[in-house]
Protein backbone atom coordinates (compact mmCIF):
# COMPACT_ATOMS: atom_id res chain seq x y z
CA UNK A 1 0.00 0.00 0.00
CA UNK A 2 1.30 3.13 -0.90
CA UNK A 3 0.21 6.97 -1.07
CA UNK A 4 -0.13 8.88 -4.04
CA UNK A 5 1.89 12.11 -4.20
CA UNK A 6 -0.71 13.69 -2.98
CA UNK A 7 -1.39 11.99 -0.13
CA UNK A 8 2.18 12.21 1.00
CA UNK A 9 1.81 16.21 0.57
CA UNK A 10 -1.16 15.63 3.06
CA UNK A 11 0.66 13.54 5.22
CA UNK A 12 3.89 16.53 5.11
CA UNK A 13 1.04 18.81 6.23
CA UNK A 14 0.38 16.97 9.35
CA UNK A 15 3.45 16.28 10.31
CA UNK A 16 4.32 19.48 10.33
CA UNK A 17 0.93 20.65 12.30
CA UNK A 18 1.98 17.11 14.70
CA UNK A 19 5.51 18.86 15.18
CA UNK A 20 4.10 22.03 16.44
CA UNK A 21 1.37 19.74 18.40
CA UNK A 22 1.80 16.48 19.77
CA UNK A 23 -0.71 16.01 21.83
CA UNK A 24 -3.52 16.78 19.39
CA UNK A 25 -5.02 13.36 17.10
CA UNK A 26 -3.70 13.38 13.79
CA UNK A 27 -5.83 11.84 11.11
CA UNK A 28 -4.63 9.53 8.75
CA UNK A 29 -3.68 10.68 4.92
CA UNK A 30 -4.67 7.34 3.27
CA UNK A 31 -8.44 7.21 5.01
CA UNK A 32 -8.45 10.23 7.38
CA UNK A 33 -9.57 8.65 10.75
CA UNK A 34 -7.67 9.94 13.97
CA UNK A 35 -5.11 7.78 15.29
CA UNK A 36 -2.17 7.71 12.90
CA UNK A 37 0.73 6.86 14.84
CA UNK A 38 3.97 9.15 13.90
CA UNK A 39 7.75 8.14 14.57
CA UNK A 40 10.35 10.34 14.26
CA UNK A 41 13.29 8.50 13.21
CA UNK A 42 15.23 11.66 11.95
CA UNK A 43 18.72 11.62 11.57
CA UNK A 44 19.73 15.17 12.22
CA UNK A 45 21.05 17.36 11.41
CA UNK A 46 21.32 15.59 7.42
CA UNK A 47 17.40 14.45 7.25
CA UNK A 48 14.14 14.34 8.86
CA UNK A 49 12.38 10.68 9.03
CA UNK A 50 9.12 10.11 9.90
CA UNK A 51 7.22 6.63 10.28
CA UNK A 52 3.88 6.43 9.56
CA UNK A 53 1.32 3.81 11.03
CA UNK A 54 -2.60 3.90 11.15
CA UNK A 55 -4.53 1.44 12.62
CA UNK A 56 -7.34 1.63 11.09
CA UNK A 57 -6.93 0.98 7.39
CA UNK A 58 -3.11 -0.28 7.99
CA UNK A 59 -1.23 1.96 6.11
CA UNK A 60 2.65 2.01 6.71
CA UNK A 61 4.54 4.57 5.41
CA UNK A 62 7.74 6.47 5.93
CA UNK A 63 8.11 10.36 5.40
CA UNK A 64 11.48 11.83 4.15
CA UNK A 65 11.59 15.59 4.68
CA UNK A 66 15.85 16.98 3.35
CA UNK A 67 17.08 19.48 5.88
CA UNK A 68 17.12 22.91 5.08
CA UNK A 69 14.67 22.86 1.84
CA UNK A 70 11.74 25.79 2.48
CA UNK A 71 9.78 23.39 0.55
CA UNK A 72 9.66 19.84 1.68
CA UNK A 73 9.89 17.52 -1.64
CA UNK A 74 9.37 13.94 -2.21
CA UNK A 75 11.81 11.14 -2.99
ZN1 LIG B 1 -5.75 5.07 7.73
Amino acid sequence: MALTVEQQREAMRRVAAWRVDPERPVACPMCGKNGLVIVDRSARPHAEWYALACPACGLVETLHIPLGAVTPTLD
